[in-house]
């Protein structure tokens, strides 16, 4: 089996793991109730999309990806 011939140093470590940052996620203000919420998507807070109501405000949306 091939062995490293050197431990990894934490430098070297660091290095690698470099590119393993998770990228942040998208959000925008809802223009109903301007709590947080991500584009395109209707707003777990309020539960409007373009400007009309989708979803009974306060339902929890069931299914939904993050609040
Ligand atoms: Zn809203």
């Amino acid at each position: 089996m091939a062995v490293p011939k050197r431990k990894t140093s934490p430098s070297r470590r660091g290095m690698r793991r470099s590119h393993e940052a998770l990228p942040r996620e998208a959000h925008a203000e809802c223009p109903n109730c301007g709590e947080l919420k991500r584009p395109h998507h209707v707003c777990s807070h309020c539960g409007f999309y373009d400007g009309r109501e989708v979803v009974p405000a306060g339902d929890a949306l069931k299914g939904a990806v993050r609040a």
